[in-house]
């Protein structure tokens, strides 16, 4: 169970702003894309979710408790990166352990876990190659069950598909919705592919310039688009 709440959030680098306000409930269980073009600020606001940067102004709150207060570890978020940042010399059953091995979990738990998430991402035949004997696709997946063994309750993605061929993409972005379906995590889910945010999202916050510029499910962004941005970025008739 988990619910995301960003409360007024402002970054700024030095002086400069470029998150400007950004407010939004997410419900537990629900995927949620943040789309808009390059530089507007979609990770740096995942980053803010994620503990990974810090907050200038306002709040992120996680089931009610900002997260600025716990160290990232003890935090239930796992993040899944575009370039994968699989350990290149461990296997990928030993890219799996790693985080539970730190965390001190017993040969027997660890090895349950991996098992589990090599199995519903169909990568058991693959848990003893390197990540560079694997396509990318496996290779993300190999990133996906890296964060699911550690059973997080919120799920961020920030352009995790950017690497792969077209086809694939269309075929990673059901089986990232299935997995998140199935394990009934809440997504957070960058991306800068209007299609892949039309396609996946429950609500999408669509961003321009650091700023939100509408909060909706694809369909209420298609045919209400909020500001003119919003229109021409979905390329709704309005
Ligand atoms: P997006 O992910 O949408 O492409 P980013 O969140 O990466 O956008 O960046 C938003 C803005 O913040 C950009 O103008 C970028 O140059 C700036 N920015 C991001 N990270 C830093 C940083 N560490 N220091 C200074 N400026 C940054
Ligand atoms: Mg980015």
């Amino acid at each position: 169970m988990a619910t995301v709440s960003l409360k007024n959030v402002k970054k700024r680098f030095g002086s400069t702003e470029v998150i400007h306000g950004v407010s939004a409930d997410i419900a537990d269980g629900e995927f949620i894309v943040i789309v808009g073009p390059s530089g507007c600020g979609k990770s740096t606001l995942l980053r803010m979710v994620a503990g990974l940067e810090t907050v200038s102004e306002g709040v992120v709150e996680i089931d009610g408790a900002r997260v600025n207060e716990k160290e990232p570890m003890d935090r239930d978020i796992a993040m899944v990166f575009q370039n994968y940042a699989l350990y290149p010399h461990m296997s990928v059953r030993q890219n799996m352990a790693y985080s539970l091995k730190i965390a001190g979990l017993a040969k027997s738990e660890i090895d349950r876990k991996v098992g589990e998430a090599a199995r519903l991402l169909q990568l058991e035949p693959y848990l003893d190659r390197k990540p560079k004997q694997l396509s990318g696709g496996q290779r993300q997946r190999v990133a996906m069950g890296r964060a699911i063994v550690r059973e997080p309750s919120v799920f961020l993605f920030d352009e995790p598909l950017s690497n792969l061929d077209a086809k694939l993409r269309v075929q990673m972005r059901l089986e990232i919705r299935q997995l998140q379906a199935k394990l009934g995590v809440t997504a957070l889910y960058v991306t800068h592919d209007q299609v892949e945010a039309m396609t996946m999202a429950d609500r999408m916050i669509v961003m321009n310039e650091g700023r939100a510029e509408q909060i909706g499910t694809p369909l209420e962004v298609y045919e209400k688009p909020a500001t003119l941005f919003a229109a021409q970025f979905i390329g709704s008739p309005a």
